[in-house]
């Protein structure tokens, strides 16, 4: 496989653009990124940026390992996205805290420390006065706090924009308002990709179309059990709030931004397709921000927003060459953590276009693992 071979990257969200970007990074030519609306405008709107551990945090756990792998090459990658395209992508470093209000929640996040400890000696538990002293605009009702200090933010539109400007810099075209319809097939090759007005001859096509990659595998007789799981998120204007940490109660979070903005996320709801946010999902984000911080009550409310999230059926990435075609790979099924490991992302999916052994094992992740035997 060589670096003038033509790639077809179809979706560009986070996951597309970053994966071109690496590409360009690497000397790649005749890259291209197909996408159907606007670059970064479906799930990656996303705007709390929140770069945490997902999973149990398990040193054995694959999806915390590959998190936990995305989070140490970010400092690297946001320095050379700057130098490449002069954008500041806002990489801070926060820390999170995990309240607990009840006593069986307390217990629960005790328990995970162990695990958590392993892989960051500093994650502790705080007691109520530890909480107040270090965040003392949340709720006095909370009993105590997990405290993750390795936790990043980074504001999700200005990477993506980021990416997909040091691909194009780097030559790569970037194609807005282009959909892809179908492939032409030899073998257990794609030839071309068959747009509403064009067909484009490729050697090597990755689909990054996010919660809609599973219709498109579907086209090339793969089915794969990927869809949208919708997140809604609002936005506040907290003024002179100083929160500094980012603050979990279970799914739910607050995170300040740089620009004095509060972002509050995100709900969960399978299988829709519809990218409006509802009453009831922004009924639940602002009570839980002005239970959590009672101050937010007086905040000036922006905006409603909503994302799907590309979900596949056992909740993990699907990373890697598409079963029974030489020359289609997948990266998709992020879902609530697709900003954090679209690096790493982006680096193995490179790696394996170059034909090298991937810095972490993809078994877990590989599409392969939908299909019933015989198949
Ligand atoms: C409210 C919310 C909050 C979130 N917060 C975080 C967070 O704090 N941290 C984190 O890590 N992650 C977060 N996420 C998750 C993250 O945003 C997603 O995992 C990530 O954006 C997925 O990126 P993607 O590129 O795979 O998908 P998308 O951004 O959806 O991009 C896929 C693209 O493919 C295009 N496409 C689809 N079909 C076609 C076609 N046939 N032809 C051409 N183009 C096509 C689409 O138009 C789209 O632009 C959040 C998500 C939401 C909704």
């Amino acid at each position: 496989m060589s670096g003038s071979a033509t790639v077809t990257i179809v979706g560009g969200g986070i996951i597309g653009c970053a994966i071109a970007a690496e590409l360009m990074r690497r000397g790649w030519h005749g890259v291209r990124v197909l996408e159907r609306v606007t670059v970064g405008g479906q799930a990656s709107i996303a705007y709390a940026g929140l770069l945490g551990l997902p999973g149990s945090g398990a040193l054995d756990d694959p999806l915390s390992e590959l998190g936990a792998a995305s989070l140490a090459r970010f400092p690297a990658v946001v320095a050379d996205l700057r130098a490449r395209t002069g954008i500041d992508v806002e990489f801070r470093h926060t820390g999170a805290l995990q309240l607990a209000l009840t006593l069986d929640e307390e217990e629960a996040l005790r328990a995970a420390l162990p695990l958590l400890r392993a892989r960051d000696a500093a994650c502790c538990w705080l007691d109520h006065h530890e909480l107040r002293q270090l965040e003392p605009a949340v709720s006095p009702l909370f009993r105590g706090a997990l405290l993750l200090p390795y936790e990043h933010q980074v504001l999700s539109p200005r990477l993506v924009e980021a990416f997909a400007r040091a691909a194009s810099l780097g030559g790569a075209h970037i194609d807005e308002g282009v959909e892809v319809v179908g492939f032409e097939r030899a073998g257990e090759r794609v030839i071309s990709v068959q747009t509403r007005t064009s067909r484009i001859p490729t050697d090597q096509v990755i689909i990054a179309a996010g919660a809609w990659s599973g219709h498109l595998t579907a086209q090339l007789g793969v089915p794969l059990p990927v869809g949208p799981l919708r997140g809604q998120l609002i936005r506040l204007q907290g003024w002179d709030l100083r929160v500094r940490h980012t603050v979990y109660r279970g799914d739910l979070y607050l995170a300040a931004k740089a620009d004095g903005t509060v972002a509050v996320g995100s709900t969960e709801e399978l299988a829709v397709y519809d990218r409006r946010p509802t009453l009831e999902g922004v009924r639940q984000l602002t009570t839980f921000a002005q239970e959590t911080i009672p101050a937010l009550g007086r905040a000036i409310f922006l905006d409603a927003l909503a994302g799907l999230r590309p979900w596949s059926a056992d909740g993990l990435p699907v990373l890697g060459r598409l079963p029974h075609y030489q020359n289609v790979w997948i990266a998709t099924g992020h879902a609530r953590n697709g900003v954090l490991l679209s690096v790493v992302t982006a680096e193995l999916l490179a790696d394996l276009l170059e034909g090298k052994a991937p810095a972490l094992s993809l078994e877990p992740f590989d599409p392969a693992r939908f299909l019933t035997p015989g198949s």
